[in-house]
């Protein structure tokens, strides 16, 4: 599911507006020559079984969307997904509309993936009418930036490429030079957090009779979709979104930086922004956001570490990560570097499991289609990869269950940085830890029925045996790496007997998966 190709224009357009959902290129048109076509298809609701508060906030925001069009004077053909006559697909609600419109010019914008992109070039063939692909402005680097970044390096250090864009930007830029002197203020974030401290909330939209409308649609259609809509509260206009943009910038940036590994039970969202969903399909812009955030900055509102903080995961992580999507091309989805084979515990699908941290990050997964970055990479992610679980299937679980995902964000993250699936393209390392380090970061080892401080034993946290289990399997693959090689050094000092004991408590714990 991809926004912005369930859009076509059919007449001569140009370039727009990135305040439009899905990056519509309409500036410039003439309104008495455009027909903008929306589409509600099956296919793209389906492909992966999406959360249905990820299905609620998309079909939504489209249809709040084609309002506002509808009210600026646009002509806008919009077809609902319960339409009897609807083809359950882009291509074949592209046919039927050029039978309704006989367009001169189709125009739409870039794929977001590779499956819409073998689509969307299908039609230059498949309809007489001249195809017209605009690039997708709603980001910083081009492709072809990116590739000429790219060329001849050994590696793709997402740091480098971030210097590039905040030098292309000016974002924190003093000249020449990064605010401050210095590119990264990393070493001051990443502080635990705990409870005394207050902790912020993000807003919470009522649905309106649109999105209660959608529900119902998606009650009816897609009832064996996973998670709830009963906490449904995302924003589902530009408007909405820009306060909950506000109400970050205001109230939870300052300590953004401080507390961007954090995790606390039943705070599902502490000092993150939860934007993504809006920065994703269009409702906010990235640039314009990291402009808000540095003129914060620039007043004295917030510090330098969680605006510079801020500014490299909009501006560097979720750019490098496109690129490296595109850049890896279409078979990047089937690398499996590790050669993990083991299927997705089915608690992924549940939250039910004695593991404290399992639970919170799936739990409020199911409940609100999101969980910040450390619960993604380090509970979830993290879980998945010392168990060895096939690669594509975390990918699809990733893909389906979080309001932000879009296979060129999601499938770099997961299959890259999540389970080191690319060997080393996107990550110097495997994000691969024990108990110690989810108990430095988080409050959920207090109260779980396993005890973080043991290896062995009934009662061991399991993460503690299946990071050495992970470890002593992937030794071929991992121990030249420069960054493995303190884990392989504490390897080696273990005891032949300690060895075996943490690989049968690994074992033993991995039978009870099934
Ligand atoms: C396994 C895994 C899967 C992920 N899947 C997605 C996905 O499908 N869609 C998605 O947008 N992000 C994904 N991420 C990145 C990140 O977890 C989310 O962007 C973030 O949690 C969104 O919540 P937020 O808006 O509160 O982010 P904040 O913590 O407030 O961060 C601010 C913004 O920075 C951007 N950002 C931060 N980290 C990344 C990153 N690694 N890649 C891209 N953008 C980033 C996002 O736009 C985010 O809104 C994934 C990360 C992992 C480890
Ligand atoms: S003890 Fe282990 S399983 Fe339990 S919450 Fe801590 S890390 Fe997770």
């Amino acid at each position: 599911m991809y926004l912005a190709h369930l859009r076509l224009l059919t007449s001569k357009l140009g370039k727009k507006a990135s305040r439009n959902l899905g990056a519509i290129h309409l500036e410039g048109r003439d309104k008495n020559r455009t027909v903008i076509l929306m589409v509600e298809v099956h296919e793209e609701s389906v492909y992966v079984k999406h959360h249905k508060a990820k299905l609620v906030y998309i079909l939504s925001a489209m249809r709040h969307h084609a309002e506002l069009l509808r009210s600026e004077g646009w002509l806008v053909d919009y077809v609902t997904l319960d339409d009897p006559e609807n083809a359950g697909s882009f291509t074949g609600e592209l046919a039927r509309a050029i039978e309704r419109h006989a367009p001169k010019q189709i125009c739409v914008t870039e794929a977001g993936e590779w499956r819409v992109k073998a689509m969307l070039d299908s039609w230059h063939d498949r309809f007489v009418v001249p195809v017209t692909i605009n690039p997708d402005n709603r980001f910083l680097a081009t492709h072809a930036e990116f590739e000429a970044w790219a060329e001849g390096r050994k590696q793709l250090r997402m740091e480098y490429f971030y210097r590039n864009m905040r030098c292309k930007s000016g974002l924190l830029m003093d000249g020449n030079d990064p605010a401050g002197g210095q590119w990264n203020y990393d070493a001051e974030n990443r502080k635990p957090a705990n409870r005394d401290t207050a902790i912020p909330r993000p807003l919470h939209f009522t649905p309106d009779p649109i999105t209660r409308d959608v529900m119902h649609l998606v009650t009816a259609h897609f009832s064996d979709h996973i998670g709830s809509m009963d906490s449904f509260g995302f924003a589902v206009t530009r408007a909405d979104a820009l306060k909950q943009q506000t109400h970050f910038l205001d109230h939870v940036l300052a300590r953004f930086g401080d507390y961007q590994d954090a995790m606390l039970t039943d705070e599902p969202f502490l000092w993150h922004s939860i934007l993504s969903p809006y920065i994703n399909s269009g409702l906010l812009d990235p640039v314009e956001l990291c402009k808000e955030v540095e003129q914060r900055y620039r007043d004295g509102n917030i510090p330098l570490n969680a605006a510079e903080g801020f500014v490299r995961q909009i501006i560097g992580w979720r750019e490098y990560v496109r690129g490296i999507y595109w850049l890896a091309g279409p078979d990047y989805v089937r690398r499996n570097e590790l050669g993990a084979t083991r299927p997705l515990p089915s608690f992924y699908w549940t939250g039910q499991t004695d593991m404290h941290c399992m639970s919170q990050a799936i739990g409020q997964t199911l409940e609100y289609a999101y969980a910040h970055h450390i619960q993604r990479l380090m509970i979830t992610g993290n879980f998945a990869l010392l168990i060895g679980v096939e690669p594509q299937e975390v990918h699809q679980w990733y893909l389906a269950v979080y309001a932000d995902a879009y296979e060129w964000v999601e499938l770099p993250n997961t299959l890259g940085m999540g389970q080191f699936a690319d060997g080393g393209m996107l990550a110097s390392k495997p994000y691969a830890a024990s108990g110690a380090y989810i108990n430095r970061m988080s409050d959920y080892c207090r109260t779980c029925r396993y005890d973080v401080k043991s290896k062995t034993g009934p009662d061991a946290c399991p993460f503690n045996s299946l990071y050495w289990d992970f470890i002593a399997r992937n030794e071929a693959k991992l121990r030249g790496n420069s960054r493995m090689a303190m884990p392989y050094k504490n390897w080696e000092r273990m005891s032949a007997t300690d060895k075996s004991a943490l690989q049968r408590q690994a074992t033993k714990f991995l039978e009870t998966l099934g």
